[in-house]
């Protein structure tokens, strides 16, 4: 078998110890002469393993005693709603920064549901950049403040946290997810659908400092409401439970490379060799964001026309790669280095990048 090179922004690649480990045990997990995938939430085999991806999730995160972490379904896209309706109290603002395609998405579903300060418009620069965080000030009345700590689609990250003081800090991490350390105790709340960084689609993580359910709005229905995940442990209701079994071997396959530090090395040599044939190539691949804010684990790049960009994916493709094309409200070129993605493909794709402006440049 011959595996594609996987650029895909998601879901995406997977570390092949853990697509081995997950055919392997599929039939019969651990002996127990059924399926993981066919147990009960409440039986054993599944509160063992669901507890263990539980403290790996904590463990490699460095997460503080007093945060809830748990899965839920629905996607990072159901936490545009939830956030608001659990966390935005009449009488109040959210502080939002448009910073892109998801914080945006974030955005207009938050309006929807209550009052909405847009702290930082991204629309200003097509969203190429973000805020210094110096001077980041959530408003006098905010209930919380928002940001997507990596757009996925526009290829950038955000490198420091703004200090919101006492007003609660909420971000979104579905793509930057253990790809770096990253400091919780800054933050109310952090969530991330698993399937760009951590595993198969499913799962959406939520880490919640606790202290946010005594701010809470009441009169939520059941799965909307925060507090009864958290008082539930997270098995209100069925869990995604393929998707957490895969996000526990993606952990440990992570535990077992450096954690999130090792992650975060690994990250910046492979945005490196990408990022190096942009700016040698004398303005030939352009990246369109501001330096300062270059995503690691999506990068952006375009050609001088969409026919020479065509021509690159038809190139690509017969070098076995997948997923290099731009996301279609956006055009033009993207690769997602997450952090499953080995570092050789890394490594053929900036050879195949030279070698086509050798030839067409
Ligand atoms: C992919 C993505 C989402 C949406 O995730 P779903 O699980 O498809 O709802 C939200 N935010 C960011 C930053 C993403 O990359």
């Amino acid at each position: 078998m011959s595996r594609k090179k996987n650029f895909f922004a998601g879901p995406s690649v997977l570390p092949m110890e853990v697509l081995q480990e997950l055919q392997a045990q599929l039939l019969d997990y651990n002996d127990n002469g059924l399926s993981m995938i066919e147990a009960s939430h409440r039986g054993q085999p599944f509160e063992d393993m669901y507890n263990e991806c539980l403290s790996l999730v904590k463990e490699l995160l460095k997460i503080p005693d007093n945060y809830a972490v748990f899965f839920l379904g629905g996607g990072a896209s159901l936490q545009f709603s939830m956030i608001p309706m659990n966390f935005l109290r009449p009488g109040s603002v959210a502080d939002y920064i448009k910073s892109g395609s998801w914080a945006n998405k974030a955005v207009s579903d938050a309006k929807k549901v209550g009052d909405v300060n847009i702290y930082y418009d991204g629309s200003v620069n097509n969203y190429t950049s973000l805020p210094d965080v110096a001077t980041v000030k959530p408003s006098s009345n905010s209930s919380y403040m928002y940001l997507c700590s990596n757009e996925t689609i526009g290829g950038i990250e955000w490198q420091e946290w703004p200090d919101t003081k006492d007003v609660p800090l909420i971000a979104d991490i579905s793509s930057d997810l253990l790809s770096r350390p990253i400091p919780v105790e800054k933050f109310a709340m952090l969530y991330g659908g698993v399937q760009k960084n951590l595993g198969p689609a499913g799962a959406t993580l939520i880490i919640l400092r606790e202290d946010m359910l005594e701010k809470q709005n009441k009169n939520l229905t059941a799965y909307l409401d925060y507090a009864q995940h958290v008082k539930s442990g997270g098995l209100y209701n069925t869990p995604p439970v393929f998707s957490i079994w895969g996000v526990k071997l993606v952990l440990e396959w992570i535990k077992k490379n450096g954690g999130a530090h090792g992650m975060a090395k690994r990250a910046t040599l492979k945005s490196n060799l990408i990022y190096d044939v942009i700016d040698g190539s004398g303005g030939y691949f352009k990246s369109p964001v501001d330096p300062a804010y270059r995503s690691k684990m999506n990068i952006v790049f375009r050609l001088e026309t969409e026919e020479l960009e065509q021509k690159f994916l038809a190139e690509t493709k017969a070098a076995g790669m997948v997923g290099l094309k731009g996301h279609r409200s956006v055009g033009g070129l993207r690769a997602s280095l997450y952090n499953a993605l080995p570092i050789d493909d890394v490594q053929a794709l900036a050879d195949v990048m030279k070698e086509f402006q050798r030839v067409n440049g």
